[in-house]
């Protein structure tokens, strides 16, 4: 793995990490799937900047060195490679952080902004109980969340109750109105001309079996292809395997 911090400049905000070996190591996506897996690492990082995992305790320097570590040294978080920032170095600061991560669980945000906030926009942007409890379905079940919400297509003149970006992917959850012929018909109509266009068409009533759904689709499930896009877009060689795109 290695690491890059972003922007570059003076004020980084953002740590990326990326899988540095030619057709990566796997390591990203078993830190998506393995539940057990970023636990750990924050486990072992404990252990490298001197903590007792299990308790937090600062054990004051690595194993077998008797000179204290203050901030940082060269058995923790110094290396040759991060001169330039050694100053800014303190294995203190991150105790707490890493404390908190040993019980994390990593999930994956559809968007450039944190996942519970994401789901907050895409809350507020439901126009029925039936489409918050879809959101809440996805949520309970760790489930890929839609990038937009009541997002209207002008080609087909639709507005899916939720759209999956990078599948392509529309999702209509129909309420009781849906049932009435007049209006069976219009949505056969605007799912032809959605599927004409290549998009993914999902839809589904308050009474279907939500969880066969969700296993039909990898739309829903599977290991993020926003997340590879992102690793991919910044190091074209390293790029985590991703799953087809699906195509009805
Ligand atoms: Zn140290």
């Amino acid at each position: 793995m290695a690491c890059e911090l972003l922007p570059t400049g003076n004020a980084p905000r953002y740590i990326l990490l990326y899988e540095a070996a030619e057709g990566g190591a796997g390591v990203l996506r078993r830190l998506l799937k393995d539940p057990q897996a970023f636990p750990a690492v924050a486990r072992e990082a404990l252990r490298i900047c001197h903590f007792n995992p299990d308790t937090g305790e600062d054990e004051g320097h690595a194993p077998g060195v008797s000179e204290i570590c203050e901030a940082a040294c060269y058995d923790c978080l110094l290396s040759y490679s991060n001169q330039l920032v050694h100053r800014l170095l303190d294995r203190k600061a991150i105790r707490d952080i890493l404390m908190d991560f040993q019980s994390g669980i990593v999930s994956i945000a559809p968007a450039a902004t944190p996942r519970t906030e994401h789901l907050a926009q895409l809350n507020r942007l439901c126009s029925s109980k039936l489409e918050e409890s879809w959101l809440s379905f996805l949520e309970d079940n760790d489930l890929h969340l839609p990038s937009s919400a009541q997002g209207f297509i002008e080609t087909c003149k639709t507005r899916p109750d939720f759209f999956y970006e990078e599948h392509n992917a529309a999702i209509y959850i129909d309420g009781p109105p849906h049932q009435y012929p007049e209006r069976k018909q219009r949505d056969l109509t605007q799912t032809a001309c959605m599927e004409d266009r290549g998009y993914v068409v999902i839809r589904f009533g308050m009474n279907d079996d939500w969880g066969s759904i969700v296993k039909k689709y990898p739309t829903f499930s599977g290991v993020a292809s926003e997340f590879c896009g992102r690793i991919s877009r910044q190091r074209p060689r390293t790029r985590v395997g991703c799953p087809a795109r699906v195509r009805s």
